[in-house]
């Protein structure tokens, strides 16, 4: 009845990741109590450093976030006592068997658990889970999470499973998203399937186009060399907005176990027609200089070249062959250098048939169209926009709101998504990662698109960084009666 021994290896851990989110989020579940007994965390990399200099760099990027929490100082010493380094190359077996036996010496023979992060280019992962093939202990289970990106087009996509399932079950491989490990994704459920109101409304019926924008105020920063090698597309819509387009268009799941979720993502995302080129609009951020102030244009950036067709911005309407919803455009939006940072799904319903106050008051018929907004930037929030009366003598309709603002309904802080996705991987709970055959079916959908793209050398429409994005979105929202809030 020994309580087993919980090993975590993060791997890359002298890498920015690891340092920003991976050992912070750690941290965050110790503090919370959420990690067990007999934890220890190592780091693994090729940088040579001891013990005392990995803990001093984890110690700069460590915070209790509220200031005035209890014991801060005394539990952060708590967890770096806990953490250790080796180092080590990332085809070495021989290095990883010196691993395996400081994991065994941590573990004190107990029953070890060892969850493995891989925090390094993706062109390392196959040699890491080859070579620390080693480190599987006799009686625990073996975890392996993943960081995308996975592959580059359904070939690569499909070489790396291929790669990673010679040493490693389905079950060990956990590929992370981490905007997967938002609230939104979570609440989109809880919403959709615990409220009696929104469930029969979710269909063709009454539901005219859904929204899912990305909107960041930022552009690349540093990121340059990441960033054009894969653009928006790959970054952002082809993985993250196509999986809350399957969480949210997805028929209802037999339970809440991760398979049972993800065949139904797989289904819905499957049902989805193959987008074509004019399905999309793609726009680069140029930068601009106006008086004392002045931001970079993505090809400012040393490692873009000054040619680069890269998209930093890409809108894509995609159709749901299936019963439900059948005709009802999904308008998919990610851009960076924006004027605002927003995440969002906007559901807009159809028009009151035959509305009454329309025909006497002439009320503006987009105006008058009911929309429910699922917000996780600026401020998380969910609100149902409904027409009513303006108090006062005679009859003035406004479109007002039904609004759960949740820092005043909830003013406690929201985790940190690596820190939701850390716990379900300590705890096996899959329904946040990705199973092969859902990646399977998202490249299926965009990389011939991509293909196209790139063989045509389509060139992205300029955008001022800062501004609201390509005109063309407009257009193509337009084309599909498609009323485009981008405020
Ligand atoms: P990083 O700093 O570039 O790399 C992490 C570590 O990997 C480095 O410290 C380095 O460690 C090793 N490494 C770097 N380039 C290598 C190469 N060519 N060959 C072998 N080892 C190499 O990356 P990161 O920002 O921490 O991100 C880690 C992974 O997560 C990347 O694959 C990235 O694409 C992905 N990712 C990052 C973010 C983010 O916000 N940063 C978000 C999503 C996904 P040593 O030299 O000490 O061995």
């Amino acid at each position: 009845n020994v309580e087993a021994a919980l090993s975590i290896i993060v791997v890359g851990a002298s890498g920015d990741l690891a340092r920003k989110k991976i050992f912070p989020a750690l941290f965050a579940l110790f503090y919370e109590d959420r990690l067990p007994q007999n934890f220890t965390v190592f780091g693994y990399a090729r940088t040579e450093m001891s013990d005392e200099e990995l803990r001093n760099m984890i110690s700069e990027t460590l915070t209790c976030r509220v200031e005035k929490r209890d014991n801060c100082d005394e539990k952060m010493d708590q967890f770096l006592r806990r953490c250790f380094y080796h180092s080590g190359q990332y085809s070495s077996k021989e290095h990883f068997l010196e691993l395996d036996n400081k994991l065994k010496q941590a573990e004190g023979g107990r029953q070890g658990n060892r969850l493995f992060y891989l925090s390094i280019p993706p062109s390392m992962f196959v040699d890491v889970v080859r070579c620390s093939q080693c480190c599987t202990s006799e009686y625990g289970w073996k975890r392996v999470i993943v960081e995308k990106p996975f592959g580059n087009d359904s070939k690569s996509s499909s070489e790396l499973t291929r790669g990673l399932k010679q040493y490693l079950t389905e079950d060990q491989i956990f590929r992370i998203d981490h905007h997967l490990g938002e609230e939104l994704v979570e609440n989109l459920l809880v919403l959709r399937f615990s409220n009696i109101v929104f469930e029969p409304l979710w269909s063709r019926n009454y539901i005219r186009n859904v929204q899912l924008i990305f909107s960041e105020d930022f552009g690349i920063e540093g990121r340059g060399r990441y960033f054009d090698n894969y653009g928006i597309i790959r970054d952002i819509i082809q993985n993250h907005l196509l999986h809350v387009l399957a969480l949210f268009a997805m028929e209802t799941p037999v339970s809440l176990d991760a398979e049972d979720i993800r065949n139904e993502k797989v289904k819905v995302l499957r049902s989805i027609r193959q987008p074509r080129l004019d399905d999309l609009v793609v726009g680069q951020y140029k930068g601009f200089r106006e008086g004392n102030t002045s931001s970079p244009g993505y090809t400012d950036d040393p490692r873009v070249s000054k040619d680069s067709l890269t998209p930093t911005f890409a809108a894509a309407t995609l159709f749901i062959n299936n019963a439900r919803w059948d005709g009802v455009p999904f308008l998919m939006l990610a851009g960076k250098a924006l004027h605002t940072k927003r995440v969002e799904i906007r559901v807009q319903f159809r028009h009151v048939p035959g509305n009454l106050y329309n025909r006497k008051f002439g009320t503006d018929l987009d105006k008058a169209t009911n929309e429910l907004v699922i917000r996780e930037q600026p401020d998380e929030a969910i609100y149902l926009k409904i027409n009513g009366k303006v108090p006062g003598l005679g009859m003035r309709i406004d479109c007002g709101d039904l609004n759960l603002l949740f820092k005043s309904r909830y003013p406690r802080e929201v985790p940190d998504a690596y820190e939701r996705l850390l716990l379900d991987a300590i705890k096996g709970e899959r329904r946040l990662f990705i199973r092969s055959d859902e990646l399977d079916a998202t490249w299926a959908l965009f990389a011939p698109l991509l293909e196209e793209l790139e063989e045509k050398k389509v060139v992205p429409e300029l955008y001022r960084y800062g501004s609201r994005g390509p005109v063309g979105v407009h257009y193509l929202a337009a084309r599909h009666n498609v009323y485009f809030r981008n405020s």
